[in-house]
């Protein structure tokens, strides 16, 4: 029997949602063309993650290009370690990963090194999938894809492999646009590109896909949120450190969850919150959704914690769809030490503190006639020793390489007291990362059911497939369906499609087949609402609304029908509100 993903992955090609890229000519793997219904949900899953990441959190979206110079991958650290141990089949020359190969003889693949993976390989006498072949020493394998800038192979680029860097580089210019504030936000949503080795999970696993990021710089000393009581009370399926060494996950509210330290911080906390309200709202699944902490040696080294939102997929098991991430200083001081450039904010105090300092004055009057025009050069060095440094009757210097004496006489000493207004401090990065093609595909496959359905409307096959997909995300948000192919219903249906469409509803006209089976045909691509036209409508301008879910029907007028479709997509009106039942 096939199974779900098989399922979805047909639906979803025969019905205009995704397919394999270059079809024509056979195709390759790890690329997947979103159709015209597929476009259509993503760019509203996107819409929904700007709703929420954006505009309700104040921050700002920016664009960079999808290439990037080596400095920037040099800086975080993508040249040197962004790469997957790689065995090729010495028979056939299929190339695979080697620690997918190893999983089910080791506990922690991912941790091993080449030498090992080779070692174990080699020990449990592991072949090669496809033919039986041997298979050869694991070495690392880059996955950027490189090119180069300009002609003459001069300058070295990579098609970047997250959207991440470029919040990085822009920092200095964000910060200017945030007028020097912390915390802040920038975020961006666009693609990336892994040259994944030899993927083998369909749409899960790509080699250019979707991500939308925010970076959050927050001060260090702070990472409490102004937010977080809205979100405190927010229940999670927590799979902690401590829930992994059990082998079962634990509800937990946020608020609990940080109090109890299994959640480092209230900033991480509430990003927390707002990928579990996202993803919920764009239909995936809350039973089949967790988060998982990663293990202290899964976890980059700079990072104080990181947890990744897990979907259940049926074929694939527990899958990554989001990584959140405290990823400390990290960043900034990379691209700082790269660059040449402090990449800081000045913070100031909220009252002056009080500091201490050793100051030494030079006496020009004394310097001056005697050093002549070394004299700027001797005040320098001098107002940069410490006090240990001038303990003996006089002060040995060397300037331009020779060495002077300078007399006790011409310079006075003391400790000062000062105000300090504020300090220089690198912000530490939250990230949210968030994989829009995984998503997609996650909401696809949790909102897909076939299932036993009442026979309507000349529709006489029992089986139902329908795409429950919340209204807000489903391509198609109203079909209109006239009876029949009769001039004088199609022009009140048009009527329809026209208010439709100018509150921005995506509307599809269908007249082809019996109502029944147009009504099936739109619960296969997740079209909420169903409006028929019929001889009623003639004599007293009303309508039948159908719901997908419920395939109950109402009867409604038509000419507060945008509103009231509107409401029900947009608003959460609920469906028995939206007319009279018709029983
Ligand atoms: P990462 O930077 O590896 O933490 O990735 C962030 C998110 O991007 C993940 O949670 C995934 O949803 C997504 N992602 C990473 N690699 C791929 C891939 N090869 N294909 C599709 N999505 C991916």
């Amino acid at each position: 029997m096939a199974d779900k993903y098989e399922l979805v992955i047909e639906m979803a090609k025969r019905r205009g949602f995704l397919w394999n890229s270059f079809e024509l000519y056979g195709g390759t793997a790890g690329f997947f063309d979103y159709g015209p219904l597929g476009a259509m949900l993503k760019r509203r899953v996107e819409n929904i993650w700007r709703d929420i990441f954006v505009i309700n959190e104040g921050f700002y979206e920016i664009e960079v290009p999808t290439i990037g110079i080596e400095d920037i991958f040099i800086a975080s650290g993508h040249v040197s370690g962004f790469s997957d141990p790689l065995t090729e089949c010495q028979k056939c020359n299929e190339a695979f990963r080697a620690d997918h190969l190893v999983q089910d003889v080791v506990t922690n693949p991912d941790i091993m090194s080449a030498d090992e993976l080779t070692e174990v390989i080699k020990k449990n006498n592991i072949k090669c999938p496809e033919c039986g072949g041997k298979l050869g020493t694991v070495y690392e394998f880059n996955l950027m894809f490189n090119t180069s800038i300009g002609p003459g192979s001069k300058r070295k680029g990579y098609l970047r492999p997250e959207t991440a860097q470029g919040m990085f580089v822009d920092f200095p210019r964000l910060l200017k646009f945030y007028r020097d504030h912390l915390p802040f936000g920038a975020t961006q949503i666009g693609k990336a590109y892994r040259n994944e080795i030899s993927p083998r999970q369909g749409v899960i696993r790509l080699r250019e896909f979707t991500q939308a990021e925010a970076e959050i710089f927050i001060d260090p000393r702070d990472k409490t949120h102004p937010k977080f009581t809205e979100v405190a009370g927010i229940e999670l399926n927590l799979f902690s450190h401590e829930a992994q060494e059990k082998g079962e996950s634990q509800k937990m509210s946020i608020g609990n969850a940080v109090a109890n330290g299994i959640i480092a911080h209230q900033f991480l906390g509430y990003c927390l919150a707002r990928t579990y309200q996202f993803l919920i709202r764009v239909g995936v699944s809350s039973g089949k959704l967790r988060f998982r902490q990663h293990m202290k040696d899964e976890m980059a080294h700079y990072a104080a914690d990181c947890w990744d939102a897990e979907i259940h997929s049926d074929r694939f098991g527990w899958v990554e769809i989001v990584g959140i991430a405290d990823r400390t200083d990290y960043d900034l001081k990379s691209h700082s030490k790269q660059s040449g450039t402090e990449l800081s904010v000045y913070v100031p105090y909220d009252t002056p503190k009080k500091i201490q300092r050793f100051a030494v004055k030079p006496d020009m009057g004394v310097l001056g006639p005697k050093w002549k025009g070394k004299a700027g050069k001797i005040a320098a060095a001098l107002k940069a020793l410490k006090a240990e440094e001038l303990s003996g009757d006089h002060i040995e210097l060397t300037i331009d390489g020779e060495k002077i004496t300078i007399e006790k006489e011409a310079v006075t000493f003391e400790t000062i007291t000062e105000d300090v207004h504020g300090e220089n401090i690198i912000p530490h990065v939250i990230e949210p990362s968030f994989g829009i093609d995984r998503i997609t595909y996650s909401i696809l496959e949790h909102s897909f059911f076939e299932e036993e359905a009442e026979v309507e409307d000349g529709e006489d096959d029992k089986k139902r497939l329908v795409l429950r997909l919340p209204p807000e995300v489903a391509p198609v948000q109203a079909a209109v369906l006239p009876l029949l192919t009769r001039e004088e219903l199609i022009g009140p249906a048009n009527d329809i499609i026209k208010k439709l469409r100018a509150a921005g509803i995506l509307v599809a006209f269908d007249d082809s087949g019996t109502i029944g089976r147009r009504y099936r045909r739109n619960d296969e691509i997740g079209t909420p609402y169903s409006i028929t036209v019929d001889y009623r409508t003639l004599e007293d301008g009303t309508v039948t609304i159908r719901d997908r879910n419920s395939m109950k029907q109402v009867r409604t007028g038509m000419n507060d029908i945008a509103n009231n479709i509107y409401d029900l997509i947009y608003r959460g009106k609920p469906f028995d509100k939206a007319g009279t039942i018709v029983k």
